[in-house]
């Protein structure tokens, strides 16, 4: 039955805001009109106040607000389990070398497509993706109706080109409200201090969008740093004026407290992504520390190729379970802050705050619900640790994004599920043949 209405009232759920205080109700509702939430409180009083509403029946489920990814890489999807088992150095050319050889821009928009769904499909009503030419890619994020905010990158093998030209048109382009247009350096290590200059005076000051870079990742760019620059890799965007709370810092798996103080000082938010850190050995990031300087952070799963999937309910587990180890201190990070990072926080960690990331009268509804009658959820004692520590992304049964709902009972509204496993399974089969032949060419040689 179509649920596709322009005002509706969402009854009978275990309702769990991830506003300031935590409030949840046990029989809640909420009053969904047009993009927003009009409304909330328990069932009775809004079956009351609107009895003539369309009413969407609840009853065993959970609603929460959707998930922040706050870093990916969309288009990498189709590389995924190409790259098993290396360094971040080694990962980065064997993926690079495999994108120049065998996938071209549509390969590369069917892993966008791939990414939203899987995406849409485990909860996650907002992404923020990290991508070369994301201007290939933002008509797919519009059909798909997810909220997003597009990092559009560059690093140094692009300056002089057409690139700089190709990121002021992105992002001067018009959007609708569901998307933020941003910018983003690859990382300190892949930027010369040219085009340091250029994303200074260009992006930082020459403009207000929001910006993303790959820092302190692995060892390597901490200790290249200080040979070139005879300071951290902080310190040196610092010193160059890098440094603002536009800035996102993805990872900071190396960062000294002098670096976390440096971004405390300038409001720079965190993106932790433990999976990928600890898949490509990076080490572990010091999450705990972030939040003691009041840094807001946000959980990502980095692209598919080095975690390997887009699962932010598995991601918090991993990053709670991850800090309690290395701390070894089981009161780190625990459930509620971790789902207060998923949502609330996320977002706000994305400038998204006033938007998104709960459940409040006047904001967006983004919203998911996750069936809680199932053997690996009961009993039921404590629905923060749930969440946390035992729901995983195929629970969730139904996501809003803006008030338009894009998955029903599994079943995905806005992207065609079944046509594009076709796709990437005969994408599949022509690459591995493609490798097939390359290797026997070799063989013959
Ligand atoms: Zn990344």
């Amino acid at each position: 039955m179509s649920r596709d209405h322009d005002e509706f009232l969402l009854v009978g759920a275990l309702l769990l805001t991830c506003d300031e205080e935590d409030s949840y109700y046990s029989d809640g509702a909420v009053l969904v009109s047009g993009s927003r939430i009009a409304d909330l409180g328990s069932s009775s009083e809004l079956l009351e106040k609107y009895p003539d509403i369309t009413r969407i029946d609840l009853s065993g489920k959970l609603l929460m607000p959707g998930l922040i990814n706050t870093h990916i890489h969309c288009r990498m999807s189709v590389l995924r389990g190409l790259a098993e088992d290396l360094s971040l150095e080694e990962w980065l050319q064997k993926t690079y070398v495999f994108r120049k050889s065998y996938l071209d821009d549509e390969t590369q928009k069917m892993g966008v497509k791939l990414s939203l769904a899987e995406s849409i499909k485990a909860g996650v009503t907002t992404v923020a993706d990290m991508s070369f030419h994301q201007f290939l890619y933002y008509p797919i994020v519009e059909q798909s109706q997810m909220r997003a905010v597009l990092y559009d990158a560059t690093m140094d093998v692009y300056y002089d080109s057409p690139r700089g030209k190709e990121i002021k048109q992105f992002i001067q382009r018009s959007a609708p409200e569901r998307i933020t247009l941003g910018a983003a350096l690859h990382a300190p290590y892949s930027t010369t201090p040219e085009l340091l200059d250029w994303f200074k005076q260009e992006i930082v000051d020459g403009s207000d969008v929001p910006y993303s870079i790959h820092l302190a990742e692995i060892k390597s760019e901490i200790e290249e740093s200080w040979e070139k620059y005879g300071m951290s890799s902080t310190a040196w965007l610092a010193e160059n004026g890098l440094l603002s709370s536009r800035m996102q810092a993805v990872h900071g798996v190396w960062l000294e407290d002098d670096d976390i103080r440096l971004l405390a000082d300038h409001n720079v938010s965190i993106s932790h992504n433990p999976e990928s850190n600890m898949k490509l050995g990076a080490g572990v990031a010091p999450v705990v520390k972030f939040l003691e300087h009041d840094l807001l952070v946000g959980l990502g799963t980095d692209g598919a190729a080095s975690n390997n999937d887009l699962d932010l309910f598995g991601e918090a587990d991993t990053a709670g379970k991850l800090q309690k180890v290395y701390y070894k201190d089981p009161e780190i990070l625990d459930a509620k802050k971790l789902i207060q990072i998923l949502t609330r926080e996320g977002a706000e960690s994305l400038g998204l705050g006033e938007k998104t990331g709960s459940v409040e009268q006047g904001k967006q509804a983004d919203l998911i619900t996750i069936d809680l009658n199932q053997l690996h959820l009961t009993p039921l004692y404590n629905i923060h640790s749930q969440l946390a520590y035992s729901v995983r992304g195929h629970d969730v049964v139904d996501v809003w994004i803006a008030g338009r709902e894009v998955m029903q009972d599994r079943q995905l509204k806005t992207l065609d599920e079944s046509s594009l496993l076709e796709e990437i399974s005969r994408e599949n089969y022509r690459i591995n043949r493609q490798r097939k032949q390359e290797k026997e060419l070799l063989k013959s040689e």
